[in-house]
C-alpha cells in the first residue's frame, strides 16, 4: 500500500515510517488484538499511516496504568511547581517540533499549513503554558461559618483521579491540549482517545511525555474507534471522569455509558451559533468577521457562526459581501501555496454536508455562493451560503459542521424578538453581535442564551476564555480557570476546635 509522505520534512516522514503504536504505561505497544486501521489524507483520500486499533482490552490496560500512576505516584506526590514545570516543558517541546506537528496535522486533518503552524500548533503550546501556571495556584477557601469560635472550616481542591478524554478530528492537537493540559495541571492521570480520523498528532505528542519528565502511566493514548475504544472509556468503572468533545448525538451515548459508575462528565457538543448584524454595524468589519466565523476550518468548528441574522436594511449588502469573499477563498490541499481553506475531513462528512445543501434547496432555500463539490480528488466543498432559509428547515436547526451559512433577515427593532429568533435552537454554544451601539451590544449579550458571545468579532480561542454550552451544547466549560476546575473535586474540612 503506498503511503504518501512526499510533502513532509524528514522528521515527520520518519515518524510515519512504521505503523503507529499506542502509548500505555510509558511504553509504545500495538493493540492486544494485533489489529491496525488506516488513516488518511483528506486532501487526497490516500492512506498515510497504519495505526493500532485499540479496543476495550487496551483501554483496560491504560486505565490500570493510569490508576497506578495516580495512586502510587510519583505524579501525585510531585510538587505543584514540578508539575507546572513539566507542563511548561510540553509547551516548549511542541514549539521545538512545531514544523513537524504542523505538517502532520495538515496531512491528517487537511487544514492549510500556515493555519496549522501559526494557529493550531501555537495555540496548543499556549494552552500548556497557560495551564502550567495554574498548577501552583490550585487552592481552596477558608470558610466563614455561623459558629466561628467552635469550628475551623476550609476547602481543598484535589485532583478528580483517572480521567478519560475523547476528542474529535476538527482540530486534533488543539482539542488534545484543551483536555490534557488542565488535567495534568490538576494532578490527574489520563486515558486519551483521539478521533479515529486524526490519530497522528496525538501520537506524536505522546513522544513528548517522557521527554518532559512526566512519569509512565500519567498520560496514556489509546487509538481506535468510537463504538469500541471510546465506548470502553465512557463505561469503564475505573475512570473517575470522562471529558468528551464531539457531536451531541454521541454526547448522549457518553452520558448513558457513564451512568454505570456515575463518573463525572463534561461535554463540549454541537452548536448552531447565530451572527446578528444590526443596521448600524461597520460592514467592513462585520462582513469578513461573519465569513471567517463560518468558513474557518471549512466550517468544522463547534462554535461556527452558521446562522446569519442581518437586518433587512443591510441584508443584501452583507450577503453579497460574504458571497464575494466565499468566491475568493482559495480552497485546496493544505500543502498547496496560498491555500486558505482545506477539505472536510472524510468522504462521509463530505456527503453529509452536500446532502444538507441539497436538502436545503429542496426545502426552498437558494444558493447564493458555492453549493458544489470542488475537484475529483479529496473532500473539497466550496464555501456556501444559503438564502431564503426559514427556522423550520433542517439546515437551520441541525449542525452541519461544514462551510455552509444559512442567511436570514430581520425587520424589527425589538431586541427581545430578535433574540428570540437567535435563541430558537436546541444549541447554545456561541454567538456574535455586530453593531456600533454599545447599548444594543450589551442588551443582546444578556439576551443570547449561549456560552460565548462575540461583539464585533465572532470570538476568540484564547486559553483564558472559558468555552462551552448552554442547552444541548454541553456540560461545563473548558479553558480558563473553569476548565481547570473540571478536573478537581472540592473537599470540605470541618474541624471542631
Ligand atoms: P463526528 O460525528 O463529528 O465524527 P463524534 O461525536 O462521532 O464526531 O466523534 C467524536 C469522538 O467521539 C471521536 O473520538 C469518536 O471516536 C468518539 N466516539 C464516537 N462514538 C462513540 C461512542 N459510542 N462512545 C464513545 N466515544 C465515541
Amino acid at each position: 500500500m503506498p503511503l504518501h509522505h512526499d510533502r513532509l520534512g524528514p522528521e515527520a516522514r520518519s515518524f510515519l515510517r512504521n505503523d503507529l503504536d499506542m502509548l500505555i504505561d510509558g511504553k509504545w505497544v500495538p493493540a492486544r488484538s494485533g489489529k491496525v486501521f488506516d488513516t488518511y489524507d483528506p486532501g487526497t483520500g490516500r492512506v498515510i499511516a497504519r495505526v493500532a486499533e485499540g479496543d476495550a482490552a487496551d483501554v483496560d490496560l491504560a486505565v490500570k496504568a493510569a490508576r497506578r500512576a495516580f495512586e502510587e505516584g510519583p505524579w501525585s506526590r510531585m510538587s505543584p511547581s514540578d508539575r507546572g514545570r513539566a507542563i511548561w516543558k510540553l509547551a516548549d517541546l511542541i514549539e521545538q517540533n512545531a514544523d513537524e506537528f504542523a505538517e502532520l496535522e495538515v496531512l491528517n486533518n487537511g487544514k492549510p499549513l500556515s493555519i496549522a503552524r501559526n494557529s493550531d500548533v501555537a495555540m496548543s503550546a499556549d494552552m500548556f503554558r497557560y495551564m502550567a501556571g495554574w498548577a501552583t495556584k490550585i487552592s481552596g477557601e477558608t470558610l466563614s461559618i455561623s459558629t466561628p469560635g467552635n469550628y475551623h472550616c476550609f476547602t481543598v481542591r484535589e485532583p478528580i483521579g483517572v480521567v478519560g478524554q475523547i476528542i474529535p478530528w476538527n482540530a486534533p492537537l488543539v482539542m488534545l491540549a484543551w483536555k490534557v493540559a488542565p488535567a495534568l495541571a490538576a494532578g490527574c492521570t489520563i486515558v486519551l482517545k483521539p478521533a479515529e480520523q486524526t490519530p497522528v498528532t496525538a501520537l506524536r505528542f505522546g513522544r513528548l511525555i517522557e521527554e518532559a519528565g512526566i512519569p509512565a502511566g500519567v498520560v496514556n493514548i489509546v487509538t481506535g474507534f468510537g463504538p469500541t475504544a471510546g465506548a470502553a472509556i465512557a463505561a469503564h468503572e475505573g475512570i473517575d471522569k470522562v471529558a468528551f468533545t464531539g457531536s451531541s448525538e454521541i454526547g448522549r451515548i457518553i452520558v448513558k455509558a457513564a451512568a454505570g459508575n456515575l463518573k463525572k462528565v463534561s461535554l463540549e457538543l454541537g452548536g448552531k451559533s447565530p451572527a446578528i448584524v444590526f443596521p448600524d454595524a461597520d460592514l467592513s468589519v462585520a462582513v469578513p468577521g461573519v465569513a471567517q466565523g463560518i468558513f474557518a476550518n471549512s466550517g468544522q468548528v463547534c462554535t461556527a457562526g452558521s446562522r446569519l441574522f442581518a437586518h433587512k436594511r443591510v441584508f443584501d449588502r452583507v450577503v453579497e459581501g460574504i458571497a464575494e469573499r466565499a468566491g475568493s477563498i482559495r480552497v485546496g490541499h493544505g500543502f498547496s501555496e496560498g491555500v486558505q481553506m482545506g477539505p472536510v475531513i472524510s468522504p462521509v462528512q463530505h456527503d453529509r454536508v452536500m446532502d444538507y445543501i441539497r436538502q436545503g434547496q429542496a426545502a426552498g432555500a437558494s444558493v447564493a455562493a458555492g453549493g458544489t463539490r470542488i475537484g475529483n480528488e479529496g473532500n473539497f466543498i466550496a464555501p456556501t451560503i444559503l438564502t431564503g432559509t426559514t427556522p423550520d428547515m433542517a439546515v437551520v436547526r441541525e449542525e452541519i459542521f461544514g462551510p455552509v451559512l444559512c442567511a436570514m433577515s430581520f425587520d424589527d427593532d425589538d431586541l427581545d424578538r430578535i433574540a428570540k429568533q437567535a435563541n430558537d435552537s436546541a444549541f447554545g454554544l456561541a454567538g456574535s453581535v455586530w453593531t456600533r451601539d454599545v447599548s444594543i451590544a450589551h442588551k443582546m449579550v444578556r439576551r443570547i442564551r449561549a456560552g460565548r458571545i462575540g461583539v464585533n468579532t465572532h470570538g476568540s480561542t484564547d486559553a483564558a476564555i472559558p468555552t462551552g454550552g448552554f442547552k444541548q451544547s454541553g456540560w461545563g466549560r473548558e479553558k480558563g480557570h473553569e476548565g481547570l476546575n473540571l478536573y478537581t473535586e472540592t473537599k470540605s474540612v470541618i474541624m471542631a476546635l
